[in-house]
């Protein structure tokens, strides 16, 4: 708080600067022209200062409570991606500091897993009423770092808090079981426990849901958490952390390190104190991560890559199809684990659909996500661009027509243009891999069983889509498809109230709903005996 007191702000014609009392920290959130004209334009001296008071710009860690930098000072760098610009500084962090971290945090476990759960309930309700309080501030932290377009953000916001909501809500039905006992001098009891200490590692496509679905039930369950964010958006991190210390959430109850990724990973797996591993990222790292948790033999959830399946069949309503495969494939520029990544066409509806489709994403405004009307903003880096033109590359020479886009986008940085392109086949990388950026690869199909087999071939099995208005067929498809969650006529299916997670190596266990406490708790199974003596 003393750093942002001595903070002097600034606003000047679409511009606001803040410099924070040490040069090191300075902060200039200078977004683009658009920031202030526009989405803060009439508001920008009042979010300023509200940033200001509310303390939500943090660029330390946070460890037992205390706002900590990198025991070396090294720091590292969070841009914009739409700019380019340098928004803060935070701590490179490591081993030592992420010992630290989990010794607060299994210090802080022995006391916050006594509270009754109506009283975790009461600080995680707190928690989320602040979060949605700042949802203004927290959405524009998101765009400025990660590069949704504001409106998406301020989504993200409603759906992360609705994590946390949800799970004071349900940290009250942790229930417990009676088993009729087979003796009549026993009873037999189970009760659910929480798991200990959680290592909590996000990635950079939702900066603040996917640190709230895992803290969420995490925290409600009794667990203490370290979290560590993706250096790329470590600051909604940080604000969500700032936020939950004025709910009162107690020091060491929730701790965050950025930094050495590795090293971080390496110290959470070795400790024997850290009894759950929670990780949202790439399918390689999280192999990684469950392999290094068997030295322990810690309890592991994944959410892995995917390789969504949109199928699109002949008795589909077109309008409905376009609509929901348009934003299945280009929410957060393609930015997700459960964006469609192959969108298969039956040959009844392929011209008809081919041609609305790409009429519809020709329509989608690429640019700053603080501009009004933008539904697309950049890639997060150039190394995601790097990707998404080698995938292109792999698929024309093998064929593939670009129908759409297929380049960079004249705006420069990482903005890429809305892609279409056709004749894609089973062999080609579009085909194998997450392309992660605005591309949509069409491929042709005959029956419902050739498109179940296309759908199913491959090793993720994260999220899939059918649009048809057959009942019998919607049925059959969504049993026969080997993937965790499957939207029917419909592309938006995440939920804090529903199970997410992913089959095969798309990963393990589940996040949101009832189902997604269970990863945070242990059974213990309790047999009191001689029941017959007084
Ligand atoms: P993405 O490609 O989406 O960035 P990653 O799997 O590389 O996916 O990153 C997801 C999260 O995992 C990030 O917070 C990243 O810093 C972290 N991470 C990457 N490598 C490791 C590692 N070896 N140990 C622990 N965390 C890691």
């Amino acid at each position: 708080m003393a750093t942002l007191k001595a903070a002097r702000i600034s606003i000047m014609a679409g511009r606001f600067t803040k410099l924070m009392s040490r040069p090191r920290r300075l902060v200039s959130v200078r977004a683009s022209d658009h920031l202030l004209t526009r989405q803060i334009s009439t508001e920008a001296e009042s979010v300023a200062s509200r940033l200001h008071k509310s303390g939500l710009l943090r660029t330390q860690g946070l460890i037992g409570g205390k706002w900590v930098d990198a025991y070396d000072r090294k720091t590292i760098k969070v841009y914009n991606p739409a700019t380019g610009e340098v928004i803060a500084d935070v701590p490179c962090m490591g081993g030592r500091e992420t010992n630290d971290a989990i010794s607060s945090a299994y210090e802080a476990f022995y006391s916050w897993s006594k509270l009754t759960a109506a009283e975790r309930s009461r600080y995680l309700r707190k928690w989320y009423d602040l979060l949605i309080a700042h949802r203004e501030e927290l959405g524009q932290l998101i765009t400025l770092e990660q590069g949704k377009p504001i409106k998406e953000a301020l989504g993200e916001v409603s759906y992360g808090a609705g994590f946390i909501e949800f799970s004071a809500e349900e940290a009250k039905r942790v229930y417990g079981d009676i088993i009729p006992s087979p003796l009549a001098d026993r009873r037999l009891f189970v009760l659910k426990q929480p798991v200990g200490v959680v290592g909590a590692i996000t990635p950079w496509n939702f900066p603040l849901a996917m640190i709230t679905r895992k803290v969420g039930p995490a925290l409600a369950c009794g667990c203490t958490v370290v979290i560590k964010p993706s250096e790329i958006t470590p600051l909604t991190a940080l604000a969500a952390a700032e936020l939950s210390l004025q709910a009162g959430i107690p020091p060491g109850v929730v701790n965050v390190v950025m930094g050495n990724a590795s090293d971080i990973g390496d110290s959470l797996l070795a400790s024997t104190q850290v009894r759950k591993i929670t990780f949202t990222g790439s399918t390689a790292v999280g192999k990684k991560l469950m392999a290094g948790s068997a030295g322990t033999v810690k309890k592991v959830s994944l959410e892995l890559g995917g390789n969504a399946p949109c199928i699109v069949f002949d008795d589909a309503d077109l309008d409905v199809a376009v609509k929901g495969t348009l934003a299945a494939k280009f929410r957060n520029s393609g930015q997700t684990c459960v964006c469609a990544n192959r969108v298969l066409v039956q040959e009844g509806i392929y011209e008809k659909f081919v041609n609305a489709f790409s009429k519809a994403v020709q329509n989608l405004q690429v640019g700053d996500g603080f501009t009004e009307g933008v539904v697309q903003g950049p890639l997060i880096n150039e190394a995601a661009v790097q990707k998404v033109e080698s995938f292109l590359q792999d698929a024309i020479s093998k064929g593939a027509k670009v129908l759409l886009g297929g380049k960079r986008h004249s705006l420069g940085m990482s903005f890429y243009e809305p892609t279409v392109i056709s004749d894609v086949k089973g062999e080609m990388l579009l085909s194998r891999e997450e392309v992660f950026g605005p591309v949509a690869p069409l491929l042709r199909f005959k029956t419902e069983d050739e498109a179940i087999r296309l759908a199913n071939d491959t090793n993720a099995g994260l999220a899939a889509y059918i649009f048809t208005n057959n009942i019998q067929r919607s049925w059959r498809v969504s049993e026969a498809l080997e993937y965790g969650l499957v939207g029917v006529n419909e592309g938006i299916v995440s939920t804090e109230v529903a199970p997410f997670g992913g089959v095969k190596q798309s990963g393990l266990g589940r996040e949101g709903s009832k189902y997604g406490m269970d990863e945070y708790l242990e059974m213990k199974y309790v047999c009191l005996g001689n029941m017959n003596s007084n």
